[in-house]
């Protein structure tokens, strides 16, 4: 970004301000202060690519988040959305994939500080060691985090959720048997590897198009007690709980500040995703329903 448009976002933030303050204010008295679910890929300063940031710039969000924002685990967050009591602007940080790297420093970091995170993994790469297929695609293979270092995290602020078996694009799975495959089974195998609940789900890529009925359904069967996408929008109060919306946590610190800063004009961006789940949480019930 230049220069110029850097500031131009930046003094249009500040001089909007006293406007935004109060119409936050106003929602927030009402319990409707809009939730901000960050998503991050991957904190290191070597081999730099458009879903790293580096560990300096990482603490520096992390900092400017913490003065401002309470700071709560995806349970709370969903509680505030059903409840309709979300009194203080608040965030949630998740990360996606599993890049070995973000042992350093960056979940490290948020541990030490007791910020409540959510990691989503892809299952298989952590078995296998194999590198995502987007960085395969981009030609800068990077490690992948390895079961050892998943369980280490237990009972921290860190908290393991799932994102497929191979880090497939969901809107590209056709029968049945591939969503049990890349959502329910490789849940249940993940489960069983780490002895651990993972409760949270999150669909790769994260646009509407990688987000398939069929998917969401799947995930529900598997036991996940929501989703996350990852187009960009806040969570409501009073909207659908089960559908947790996520903000990238970008690298331009003024687009960073920009997005999480209240913008009433966001309330209304957000393409919808229509679903409906089953009566009850079973994957025969799913699949006869799915058809
Ligand atoms: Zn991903």
């Amino acid at each position: 970004m230049s220069n110029f448009r850097q500031l131009a976002i930046d003094l249009r933030r500040v001089v909007s301000t006293p406007c935004r303050q109060l119409q936050l204010r106003r929602l927030s008295a009402k319990g409707k202060a809009p939730i901000s679910v960050l998503f991050y890929h991957r904190v290191a300063d070597e081999q730099p690519n458009d879903w790293t940031i580096p560990c300096d710039l990482f603490q520096e969000q992390m900092e400017w988040i913490r003065e401002r924002f309470d700071v709560i685990d995806m349970q709370e967050v969903q509680r505030r959305i059903r409840q309709q009591d979300s009194r203080r602007p608040a965030v949630h940080i998740t990360f996606d994939d599993g890049y070995a790297e973000n042992c350093r420093f960056a979940l490290p970091y948020l541990i030490r500080n007791k910020m409540p995170c959510t990691y989503f993994v892809s299952y298989g790469n952590c078995v296998t060691g194999d590198p995502f297929p987007h960085d395969v695609a981009a030609g800068c293979p990077l490690p992948v985090n390895s079961l050892d270092e998943l369980k280490a995290l237990a009972g921290t602020s860190v908290e393991i959720g799932y994102h497929t078996r191979t880090h497939c694009d969901c809107g590209n799975l056709i029968t049945a048997d591939d969503f049990r495959d890349e959502i329910t089974d490789g849940a249940a195998e993940m489960r069983a590897a780490l002895d651990m609940p993972l409760r949270y789900f999150a669909f790769p890529y994260g646009l509407p198009d990688n987000i398939p009925i069929a998917g969401i359904q799947a995930a529900y069967a598997a036991g996940f007690q929501g989703f996350c996408s990852a187009y960009g929008a806040y969570n409501l109060p009073g909207q659908d709980a089960f559908h947790i919306r996520r903000i990238h946590g970008d690298a331009e610190m003024s687009r960073f500040k920009n997005w999480l800063s209240f913008d009433a004009r966001k309330l209304h961006q957000r393409p919808e995703i229509r679903y409906w789940l089953p009566p009850a949480n079973n994957w025969e019930q799913t699949q006869e329903l799915v058809g």
